[in-house]
């Protein structure tokens, strides 16, 4: 949970600035995304007239499956953030602020704080390409054996022996004599 109370901020003028950083920040974002290692960043936290506007950008190593070889590896990710959240109740009186319905704004909760972790989820997984590919010249799966090709192109049974059975052949033929 990445949570800030901004409660002070929203009594402060229109304009007025919090700077919050994410410095080796941890966090579960959900089980659809995972982070191989903290999220570094830093968030600029403005009063405007309705709310607070927020803008910055967050960095992630984002731990993904390639979709040629299905190994896993890491992408580092940057994201924008530009988003303001309205309050749920006015600062100044405690009433409940109306939310009109369909309203995608994102909102304060009634306790001055915004939780940053369902935007930071939305604007992470948008990262995600529809073809995760740990290099873009990941060469697969053998399409015979299914064994990675990473390491270059090997030999099947079909093939030449591979000399590295030759020891085994001897041995297999000796057991027959
Ligand atoms: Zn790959
Ligand atoms: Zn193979």
């Amino acid at each position: 949970m990445i949570a800030v109370n901004v409660a002070g901020l929203l009594h402060e003028a229109p304009g007025a600035t919090r700077e919050l950083r994410l410095r080796d920040h941890y966090a579960v974002l959900g089980p659809d995304l995972e982070l191989a290692g903290p999220m570094d960043g830093v968030l600029r936290l403005q009063r405007t007239n309705r709310g607070v506007l927020v803008r910055g950008t967050v960095t992630a190593p984002l731990r993904r499956t390639c979709a040629r070889c299905l190994e896993a590896y890491v992408e580092d990710v940057r994201v924008a953030i530009n988003e303001e959240f309205l309050p749920s109740v006015d600062p100044h009186n405690g009433f409940p602020v109306a939310i009109e319905d369909g309203d995608p704004t994102q909102r304060i909760d009634d306790h001055h704080e915004i939780d940053f972790g369902p935007l930071l989820h939305d604007e992470l997984s948008l990262t995600e390409p529809i073809h995760p590919l740990c290099r873009p010249d990941c060469p697969g799966l053998c399409v015979v054996c299914g064994a990675s090709l990473s390491g270059g192109p090997h030999r099947h049974e079909a093939d030449e022996p591979d000399p590295r059975l030759a020891p085994l052949a001897r041995l297999l033929d000796q057991r027959q004599d």
